[in-house]
C-alpha cells in the first residue's frame, strides 16, 4: 500500500441543491462506512461534494475498499489518492512517487488542475503548468500532449491539503440507499427480478426481499439460489432481509378450482397479495416486481392490469420498457448473472398453463377466483413466512 493513500468519492450532483442535501450527505456517508466496515478502519467525510475515506490504520484493505466504493449508490467517481502539502515541490515529489508506475506506461501525460480552495495564490493553470513542467522534466520519455495524453495526473488543491490521483473510475450513480424510500421487492430466481431490485435500490430505494416457495414442486436448492441472489445484491444494498413465503397450497387450490388459462394470473394476484400484506407490516409503500412489458404472457398490458388489480400500493416495473438484451447486461454488469442462470425451478414454472390467456378481462378472473377462499388462503400462507437476514 502507498502510505497515506485514500480514495475521494464524487457525490452527484443534481441532488445536492436544495434543502435535502444535508440528509441525503449524511445517509451517503453512513451507507459508505457500513460498506467499508469488512475492509477496515477508515475516517469518513464529507467536504464540497466529496466524500473522504481515510484509512485508520495500516491493516486497511484498499484494494477491497476501492472496489466496495464503486458499489455505492450516489457516488458518481472514484479515485485513489495521495495527499500533500499544499506547494508545487509537495505535488512533485507526490506524483513522482505515486505515480511512477503511471509514467513508467505512458509516452504522453498532462495535469490537471482543480482548486476548491479559492484562497489559493496560484490558479489552476498556474498549478498544471509549473507541475506539469517539472514532471516533464523528472521523466524526459513521456512528453506533454494537452489534447490526447496517455496518462492524466489530477491534482485538487482543496481546504487543507492538495491531493494527487490518476483517473478516476465511474461510480455506482444514482442515490443513496434510503433516501428513495421503502419498498417490497418480489425475487424470483430468474434474470430479471435481480435487476428490477438493483435498479430501484439504484433510484434510494430501501429494499426488502419476498421470495414465494412451494415445496415439494420446488427444491431447497431454489431458494438457496435466490438467497445468494439477494447475497449478490447486498454488495450494493447493504444486509437485506428476505421473508419466505409458502405458496404450495395456494397453487393447489388453483389448480384444483380454477380455469387452466388463469392459472397463472390467479397465481400472480395471491403474490401481489400476500407482497401487499408484508409491506403493510414493514410499512413498505410499494411493490417492486422484474415485469417486462410483452415478455411472457403474463406480462401483456392487460395481464399487467389484471395482475395489480388486488393491490392498492404502486407496483414499480422498472424493466417494462427494456430488452431482454439489455437486462441480460445489466445482469452480467451488476453480476447476477452467473447465479440466474443456473437451472432450478421456479413456482411460476410449476403448473404452468398449455395456452394462458394473454388479453384477459379483470371480470373473468375475478370471477374464476371467486372459487377460492382467498382471505384464508392469503392468512395460512402469511402464517408460514419466514424471514432471513442475508448479509454482505
Ligand atoms: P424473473 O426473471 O425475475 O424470474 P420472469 O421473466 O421469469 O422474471 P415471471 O416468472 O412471470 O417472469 O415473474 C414475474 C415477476 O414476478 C418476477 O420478475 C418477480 O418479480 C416475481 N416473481 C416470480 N416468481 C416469484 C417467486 N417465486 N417469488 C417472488 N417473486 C416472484
Ligand atoms: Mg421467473
Amino acid at each position: 500500500m502507498n502510505a497515506n493513500e485514500m480514495l475521494l468519492l464524487k457525490l452527484g450532483e443534481v441532488v445536492l441543491k436544495g434543502l435535502n442535501r444535508r440528509s441525503f450527505e449524511d445517509r451517503l456517508m453512513s451507507n459508505v462506512r457500513r460498506r467499508l466496515k469488512n475492509c477496515g478502519s477508515f475516517q469518513v467525510y464529507v467536504r464540497q461534494s466529496t466524500i473522504y475515506v481515510e484509512p485508520a490504520t495500516d491493516s486497511c484493505d484498499m484494494d477491497a475498499a476501492y472496489a466496495a466504493a464503486q458499489q455505492v449508490f450516489g457516488i458518481v467517481s472514484v479515485a485513489r489518492a495521495v495527499p500533500c502539502e499544499k506547494t508545487v515541490d509537495a505535488i512533485v515529489e507526490t506524483a513522482k512517487r505515486y505515480l511512477a508506475p503511471a509514467f513508467a506506461g505512458a509516452k504522453s501525460f498532462k495535469v490537471e488542475s482543480k482548486r476548491a480552495d479559492k484562497a489559493y495564490p496560484m490558479n489552476s493553470i498556474q498549478v498544471s503548468q509549473a507541475v506539469g513542467g517539472e514532471l516533464a522534466e523528472a521523466f524526459p520519455n513521456v512528453t506533454v500532449d494537452v489534447h490526447n495524453p496517455d496518462l492524466t495526473v489530477y491534482v485538487e488543491i482543496r481546504e487543507k491539503h492538495a491531493y494527487v490521483h490518476a483517473p478516476a473510475v465511474p461510480g455506482a450513480g444514482g442515490l443513496p440507499v434510503g433516501t428513495g424510500g421503502h419498498a417490497i421487492s418480489l425475487l424470483s430466481g430468474g434474470l430479471d427480478s435481480p435487476v428490477s431490485s438493483w435498479m430501484m435500490a439504484r433510484r434510494g430505494v430501501e429494499l426488502e426481499m419476498v421470495h414465494f416457495v412451494s415445496p415439494p414442486y420446488t427444491s431447497q436448492q431454489a431458494q438457496d439460489k435466490v438467497l445468494d441472489l439477494a447475497r449478490l445484491l447486498t454488495a450494493y444494498c447493504g444486509r437485506l432481509r428476505v421473508h419466505i413465503v409458502p405458496f404450495t397450497e395456494i397453487q393447489e387450490q388453483i389448480r384444483r378450482n380454477c380455469p387452466e388459462e388463469y392459472f397463472t394470473l390467479i397465481m400472480r394476484r395471491f403474490m401481489m397479495r400476500l407482497s401487499e400484506a408484508i409491506a403493510r407490516r414493514a410499512g413498505a409503500k410499494a411493490l417492486i416486481t422484474g415485469e417486462s412489458l410483452g415478455q411472457v404472457a403474463s406480462q401483456t398490458m392487460m395481464a399487467l392490469g389484471v395482475t395489480e388489480d388486488v393491490t392498492t400500493l404502486p407496483v414499480l416495473r422498472p424493466l417494462i420498457g427494456m430488452d431482454k438484451v439489455e437486462i441480460i447486461h445489466t445482469a452480467q454488469r451488476i453480476g447476477t448473472y452467473d447465479t440466474s442462470i443456473l437451472p432450478y425451478e421456479d413456482c411460476c414454472t410449476v403448473f404452468t398453463p398449455r395456452h394462458p390467456a394473454t388479453r384477459p378481462s379483470i371480470e373473468d378472473v375475478r370471477k374464476a377466483e371467486a372459487a377460492l377462499d382467498v382471505d384464508a388462503l392469503v392468512a395460512r400462507s402469511l402464517e408460514g413466512e419466514e424471514w432471513i437476514w442475508v448479509k454482505p
